[in-house]
């Protein structure tokens, strides 16, 4: 029997009820916005699902597209009320990592639980949040390295890459020691490390306890 795949289906009428693909949750035809080359008119997402996209698109694949220099940009207006969603996200992958970040400055060295392309786009955030002046999570060692590089120090986020991938099963502790295990190892090659703690660097820069 030939099935039909475009065009609207005569017997599903706008009031009937619609299951989104990507929660699974079945709703009513309003909460699907209208998508004419479906057969069942409507997007294959709720309404909410595509919200909680357009936040993970905002906010994590290209955040810097939500920006402006004055402080009025959409991340700024909404950046606590999705905060609890980001997080959620960033805590739904648990495939710990360590990873490294190239400059002409030297290379920094993190790990990370979330999955690869959020952790990245936070980096993006937290510099171009210190770019404008809040602090909250400045990295010094790297985003003064970005500060030399001006406009390219997009670039240089570019370079992140994975060094080695853990059980789920480890703690932050492990993960941290593999970190630091990678930082003596660089460190040992003489490669210029823009990590303070872990590093010869964070014995130099330390404040005493009060
Ligand atoms: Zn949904």
């Amino acid at each position: 029997m030939a099935k039909q795949n475009r065009g609207p289906i005569p017997h599903l009428q706008p009031s009937e009820f619609h299951q989104c693909l990507r929660c699974k949750k079945t709703k009513s035809a309003s909460e699907f916005y209208k998508c004419s080359s479906r057969p069942t008119l409507k997007q294959p997402h709720c309404k909410a699902c595509n919200k909680e996209e357009g936040v993970f698109f905002r906010h994590v694949l290209k955040p810097e597209y939500y920006w402006s220099e004055n402080g009025t940009g959409y991340f700024e207006k909404d950046y606590r009320k999705t905060l609890d969603y980001y997080n959620d996200y960033i805590r739904a992958d648990k495939v710990p990592f360590v990873y490294s970040i190239e400059t002409p400055s030297g290379i920094y060295i993190g790990c990370s639980r979330a999955l690869f392309v959020v952790r990245k786009g936070r980096h993006k955030i937290d510099y171009m949040r210190y770019v404008r002046g809040q602090k909250s999570n400045f990295i010094p060692g790297l985003h003064k390295a970005f500060d030399k590089e001006g406009e390219n120090w997009i670039e240089s986020l570019e370079t992140m890459k994975i060094l080695e991938t853990f059980p789920k099963s480890f703690t932050q502790s492990e993960l941290l020691t593999k970190e630091r295990g990678y930082i003596k190892k660089y460190e040992k090659q003489g490669i210029t490390l823009l990590n303070i703690a872990g590093t010869k660097n964070h014995v130099r820069t330390k404040t005493p306890k009060p």
